[in-house]
């Protein structure tokens, strides 16, 4: 028999609801014609995309013509920092991001240290949060590109976008933001915002993987980085990707229909799994900020353990969950997100990302208060360091 999974890794992915299916479906097989193409099964896929534009842009508080498709996330990240930094090099050659982003930008700002551009990493403080005068301070006659993320995937928080947007806006210099994460949780519209490119992924908010977009403002000079057909008004070549493209749209539909009703019983669940943790966990430090933050993501470190330990075990007892530590992500070091909110290594090792979704249910919070406090025990009466600080002697 199949045990039952608590799945508490919606930053990861998510499942593609049942709607968005079925929306898809028949564009793998009747309506499979090239929208490129003449005659007339294509104009119905030619719609299809049409369609999807407009409900993305809808979603963003922006134009049809201003939205383009990608494989997903990493594509629209890399596509805006290449894009702009490439088109916009006879302007100057600084870069300013900050050091929490998502590996789809931090390794796309290495590339193009390479190529010659110059890169400024802002620090954040405890809580996750840049200094608004430090990035003021960091812009220069050079700077062409401002890119940084509108929320966290590790520990949620969100940053002050339209402050961002403001300033750069007033510096006349091009900003971009990493909304993979805010879609469904954050009331996103790039105008209020001051944003000039924002990128997105389907599989964040219950759509299809291999799926993304990138908001690109009219006017903002910006290079392609897929060279081919004319496929998305000679933007970004390729057949497009059909039945990804309609689950896109009505993904983000669904997403930002009764958005705050949702987002306050997802934070209530949150809250109540948090506090409970706390309250039967002790040497248990929250990370990240409480107030700006996204309603479905908790990040805790339990100090003494292991990540990697905590997510075998949490595993055999059907949870599904993450760690900041580093084995996880195959390097030596642990998360660089919870290194930069000043975690020493060792706490950050022992940390624990749960993040809910919109069925995530009370039932299984309360297996989870059951569980977890067991598991943390069982692994710091293993650890040396735990008898250490505990006084006793083995
Ligand atoms: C998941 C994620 C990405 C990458 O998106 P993919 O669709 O997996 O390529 C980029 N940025 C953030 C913040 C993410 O959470």
């Amino acid at each position: 028999m199949d045990k039952k999974i608590v799945y508490l890794d919606h930053s990861a992915t998510t499942y593609v609801k049942k709607e968005v299916l079925d929306d898809m479906l028949p564009y793998f097989t009747e309506n499979f014609g090239n929208p490129s193409s003449l005659y007339s099964i294509s104009r119905k896929t030619k719609s299809a995309i049409d369609t999807s534009r407009e409900k993305v842009a809808k979603a963003l508080g922006a134009k049809k013509e201003e939205i383009y498709f990608t494989a997903g996330g990493s594509e629209a990240d890399n596509w805006a920092l290449k894009g702009v930094a490439f088109a916009n090099k006879n302007k100057g050659n600084h870069i300013i991001t900050t050091n929490i982003e998502h590996p789809a930008i931090l390794n796309t700002c290495k590339y193009l240290e390479k190529q010659g551009f110059e890169v400024t990493y802002l620090g954040v403080n405890e809580e996750g949060l840049i200094s608004l005068e430090e990035l003021k301070n960091s812009i220069k006659d050079t700077t062409i590109l401002i890119s940084i993320m509108l929320a966290n995937n590790e520990i949620g928080t969100i940053q002050p976008i339209s402050e961002i947007g403001k300033i750069a806006k007033e510096s006349g210099v091009i900003f971009h933001t990493d909304a993979v994460q805010a879609v469904g949780h954050v009331d996103i519209n790039v105008d209020e915002m001051n944003v000039d490119l924002l990128s997105i992924a389907a599989h964040k908010f219950y759509g299809p993987k291999g799926i993304g977009a990138l908001y690109i403002r009219k006017g903002i000079k910006i290079d392609n980085i897929i060279h081919g057909g004319g496929q998305e008004r000679k933007k970004r070549a390729g057949t497009e990707n059909i039945p990804a493209v309609v689950g896109i749209g009505r993904a983000i539909e669904l997403a930002t229909e009764n958005m705050d009703e949702k987002n306050k019983e997802i934070a209530s669940k949150r809250d109540r799994l948090l506090n409970g943790i706390v309250a039967k966990i002790p040497y248990t430090k929250v990370n990240g900020s409480l107030e700006s933050r996204l309603p479905n993501n908790l990040n805790v470190s339990f100090h003494f353990i292991e990540g990697e330990g905590l997510l075998l075990l949490l595993d055999q007892a059907g949870i599904c969950a993450s760690t900041g530590s580093a084995c996880s992500s195959g390097s030596l070091d642990p998360s660089h997100v919870l290194l930069a909110i000043g975690l020493p290594h060792e706490i950050a090792h022992g940390s624990l990302r749960l993040s809910l979704g919109e069925a995530t249910t009370d039932e299984e919070i309360d297996y989870v208060l059951d569980v977890l406090p067991k598991i943390v025990q069982r692994l710091r009466d293993m650890s040396p360091l735990y008898s250490k600080a505990m006084g006793e002697v083995k």
